[in-house]
């Protein structure tokens, strides 16, 4: 069965502030080798606070194919 969930992406003109990461409360975010921030599909709820707070306004919420079973 797929259905469609919310969930956050992260573009390549991120600068890797970290700043998205202490707003997630679910641990979604982290940022990969000190180069860019990564997504963590399965926990991200789709919130948006990351967006609000990213400087670089890099970060997009919209809901996607999920697979479950
Ligand atoms: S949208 Fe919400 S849950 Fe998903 S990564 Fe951003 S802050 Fe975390
Ligand atoms: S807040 Fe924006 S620029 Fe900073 S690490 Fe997160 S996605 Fe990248």
């Amino acid at each position: 069965m797929r259905s469609k969930k919310k969930s956050a992406s992260i573009s390549k003109e991120c600068v890797a502030c970290g700043c998205c990461v202490k707003s997630c409360l679910l641990g979604a975010l982290s940022v990969y080798r000190g180069m860019y921030a990564l997504v963590d599909e399965h926990k991200c709820a789709g919130c948006g606070k990351c967006a609000d707070v990213c400087p670089a306004q890099v970060i997009s919420v919209a809901a996607r194919e999920a697979a479950q079973c």
